[in-house]
């Protein structure tokens, strides 16, 4: 049963574009799905977003901020029904959901359309537009059962969806034996060489997955529209060419975790109800630290280091000499000498280098003029928020879609060393354990936070990035162009 996440002062919005939000429940699709719909707001939207609870709770503090400030929006909770689902309880977020669950999560997930369809047709206003994440084809019929469009929503850059789009329709593996053996990707002027095993599509990887794959290429072929975490200055060939290969209207609207700039409570609380560390102590940590010198090392909301890993990637950053914040996800549960290790270590830098063992504030953080470089997994949202704060980034991608964020990083935009992996280090196959040397961190975040002809050139196009990410979000921006027309077109016909 659906519990409306509190007022009912939509009700006034005759004549308004309202969309409904039906993001994936996992951080990096969440995330800038509500900062999407936060934005919608101030451009006068009415937004609903629609989540199962333990996922509303982390954004709840964001959204009850917004509501506060006048936007309208509101956070509508539908509990997923485990027990038929075969689901363990309380499992309904990508991050709490074991990997041999994964299948049956994905296929519980469209007992959520009911209920939504029946709250919309219960509480005005009626919605104008579902903007749904790209893993949920069943929202094509929570769409028409409604009568209304159908925006696909991806926090995912449009250098990698035509990648990912071209190889498929292009046949590009047609005849290619090995997972690991490059290929170009075809239709492209520039030209980047990939694996099977690094543009896997979306839910390809496994044999079982084949029919809910083909459900997803249906579902995206069919949007009425794409909504996109990207900006068009930073990427406007692939934009141009992923909505000319689409055939469809591509809006870019990022970087949207700018919604936060300039609201620093809710910049704190961002993505999680609790963040691992205090953001007043983390701030006075780099505000005792020189400007720029300061690594930052996360991978993210899924992707985790293993034991092994994570004792050469702490080494390291030790030996590089740098200050450094390392993320250290589910620390807890290491081996015992893995936490040893990571204890000592945190005991041997203290003061220099600061593990959180859990969620950190990450915008807050690459925000700082402390910050310096960004060791990121190359999740798309990650890899924008770099260059939102004007940062060079050492890549070290895990899976899907981050081998070509790092190519984006690297090889397009020319802010990125990468640390050399070319395999995927989960979901997909993982035939050996990958793990990255001591040796080879240390040299990558020296060439990316040291001196020197190419690492200025690096930060040099890192800060006129993100210039233009500012001026794609302000008055006049593409990004700022691109939301009001969407609170147009979508506006109800009364
Ligand atoms: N994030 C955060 N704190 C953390 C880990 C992640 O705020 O400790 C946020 C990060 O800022 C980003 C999102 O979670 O907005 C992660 O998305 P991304 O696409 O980078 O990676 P994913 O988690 O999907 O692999």
């Amino acid at each position: 049963q659906a519990a409306p996440g509190g007022g009912g002062d939509a009700d006034d919005a005759g004549g308004r574009a309202h969309f409904v939000f039906v993001p994936l429940m996992a951080q990096g699709h969440l995330i800038p799905a509500v900062d999407t719909a936060l934005l919608l707001a101030t451009h006068g939207a009415v937004c609903t977003i629609a989540a199962t609870p333990a996922t509303a709770v982390r954004v709840r503090a964001t959204v009850d901020s917004a509501r506060r400030s006048g936007l309208q929006v509101r956070l509508v909770e539908f509990p997923l029904d485990y027990a038929a689902a075969g689901m363990p309880d309380g499992a309904d977020n990508a991050d709490n959901v074991p990997v041999e669950h994964m299948w049956s999560y994905f296929r519980a997930l469209p007992l959520l359309s009911a209920p939504i369809e029946s709250y919309l047709r219960a509480h005005a206003p009626f919605p104008t537009c579902v903007v749904s994440d790209f893993c949920h084809p069943w929202t094509t019929v929570l769409a028409a059962n409604l009568g209304v469009p159908r925006l696909s929503f991806f926090s995912m850059c449009a250098f990698y969806l035509l990648c990912q789009h071209n190889v498929e329709r292009f046949k590009a593996f047609e005849g290619v034996a090995g997972d690991d053996e490059p290929v170009v990707v075809p239709g492209l002027e520039k030209r980047f060489v990939v694996t099977r095993a690094q543009t896997p599509g979306f839910f390809r990887w496994l044999a079982a997955w084949q029919e809910f794959a083909d459900y997803i290429e249906r579902a995206m072929a069919e949007a009425d529209g794409v909504i996109m975490n990207t900006f068009e200055e930073m990427e406007p060939e692939y934009v141009a060419g992923y909505a000319a290969a689409r055939k469809m209207k591509v809006w870019t609207v990022g970087p949207v975790s700018t919604y936060h700039h300039k609201r620093d409570a809710t910049l704190a609380a961002r993505g999680y109800a609790a963040a691992a560390i205090d953001a007043g102590e983390c701030l006075r940590w780099l505000d005792g630290k020189e400007p720029g010198s300061v690594v930052y090392v996360s991978f993210g909301s899924v992707a985790r280091a293993g034991g092994k890993q994570a004792v050469e990637l702490g080494l390291g950053l030790e030996a590089s000499g740098h200050p450094f914040i390392w993320v250290v996800r589910n620390a807890d549960e290491y081996e015992e000498l893995v936490r040893e290790f990571l204890g000592e270590l945190e005991a041997r830098v203290a003061g220099h280098g600061l593990l959180v063992r859990g969620w950190a504030p990450q915008v807050l953080i690459l925000s700082h003029a402390a910050v310096g470089g960004f060791v990121t997994h190359c999740g798309w949202n990650s890899t924008l928020e770099a260059v939102t704060a004007g940062l060079p980034v050492v890549t070290w991608p895990h899976f899907t879609d981050q081998f070509l964020n790092e190519k984006m990083a690297v090889d397009v935009l020319g802010i990125g060393v990468s640390v050399g992996v070319t395999e995927p280090l989960m979901y997909q196959t993982v035939e050996k354990e990958i793990v990255v040397g001591r040796g080879v961190v240390e040299a990558a975040v020296r060439s990316v936070m040291g001196a020197g002809d190419e690492a200025e050139e690096r930060r040099r196009r890192a800060r006129a990035l993100a210039a233009k990410a500012r001026a794609a979000m302000q008055e006049g921006g593409s990004s700022h162009g691109n939301l009001l027309d969407l609170v147009k077109r979508f506006k109800a016909v009364s």
